[in-house]
């Protein structure tokens, strides 16, 4: 059978791009993120190493992973996060990022030297103290400095921001207004729940309402998405930069979901919001051909949010434990 290795699951979607957790460690805490008593940390010694994390790398790229996303925990805070980027960027088309910007200056000539040119950077507020008040940290000042140098630098910068009722939902249009005149690219995130960060569907400020939001103040279009994009994009008429949302929740874009995920722990998730792991550190360390296990598990995805009702009940790790 020509699809018998090939990362299809029983609903015809073909799985290319993998987002690989580097580490389940952070220098912010953000509230809707990190658990407030922050979360157990796996002892190293579980954690796969440099080689084997890209001996597992090696594996899905084989099997047909053409991108490959960094995320964590804050993935730049791994020792040898530069040189694992650097590497997997040697065996797929596309490597990309999403960091909280603490420490992308450290990278920006890495970056540019591998052709990693699009950088998505978490930013949920514009005011400093609310970004202290939302992180529990005061680096607020660090991250603004590195966001314009990034736009300096010609790379293309994504802004995740998230979303929640009463907390930051006032600064919708200081974020569009920020895209008028600066090629920035702002992601309006849907609150998700995850073990851990106290949602409840009251703070969730839904897609349709953010929209209406911006459409009160600016004038818009709507800006062609591609096939497997989880936002939907937007620009302001003659604006430098574009504005989308991620309405993951209310509006989710499952049936074209490309997406695989390896946790810090060297665990795949075939969902975000999947309640089963599948342990590939343990048979890799065995000896086995950790192929099996792959396949399995993209075929157990389920059709829609990991088969779960999100409303009723969370995933069973915290989203830092997972890798967003
Ligand atoms: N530390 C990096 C960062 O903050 O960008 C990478 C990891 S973080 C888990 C990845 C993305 O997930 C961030 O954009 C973050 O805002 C988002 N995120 C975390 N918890 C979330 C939640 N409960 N609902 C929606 N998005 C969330
Ligand atoms: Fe850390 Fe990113 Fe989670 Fe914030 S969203 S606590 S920066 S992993």
């Amino acid at each position: 059978m020509k699809r018998e290795n090939e990362l299809y699951d029983r609903f015809e979607r073909k799985h290319d791009y993998l987002r690989v957790s580097l580490t389940e460690k952070c220098n912010l805490r953000c509230k809707y993120c990190m658990p407030a008593d922050g979360i157990p940390l796996t002892p190293k010694a579980h954690l796969p190493n440099t080689e084997e994390l890209l001996e597992i790398i090696s594996i899905f790229t084989e099997m047909g992973v053409k991108k490959i996303r960094f995320t964590g925990g804050e993935p730049l805070v791994r020792n040898d996060a530069g040189y694992l980027i650097e590497e997997a960027s040697k065996k797929v088309p596309e490597t990309a990022i999403t960091t909280n910007g603490i420490l992308i200056h450290k990278y920006f000539d890495l970056f540019e030297k591998i052709g990693l040119t699009s950088l998505n950077i978490s930013l949920d507020t514009l005011d400093p103290e609310r970004f202290q008040f939302i992180t529990r940290r005061d680096r607020f000042d660090k991250i603004m400095g590195n966001i314009r140098t990034a736009i300096s630098r010609d790379f293309h910068v994504k802004i995740n921001v998230v979303l929640l009722k009463g907390q930051n939902d006032d600064e919708i249009i200081d974020f569009i207004r920020w895209t008028e005149d600066t090629p920035v690219h702002v992601r309006f995130i849907e609150f998700m729940p995850f073990q851990g960060n106290d949602w409840d569907n009251s703070k969730l400020v839904p897609y349709f309402e953010i929209l209406e939001k911006v459409n009160e103040e600016f004038s818009t279009e709507k800006l062609k998405d591609g096939p497997h994009d989880t936002t939907k994009s937007f620009k302001v008429k003659g604006a430098a930069g574009t504005f989308s949302v991620i309405s993951s929740m209310t509006a989710p874009f499952c049936s074209s979901c490309n997406r695989l995920r390896l946790t810090a722990d060297g665990k795949m998730r075939n969902c975000l919001f999947s309640t089963k792991d599948t342990d590939l550190l343990t048979p890799l360390r065995a000896g086995e051909d950790i192929r099996p296990y792959i396949l399995n598990c993209v075929r157990d995805k389920k059709e829609g949010h990991g088969g779960l009702d999100i409303f009723d009940k969370l995933p069973n790790r915290s989203m830092i434990a997972i890798g967003g």
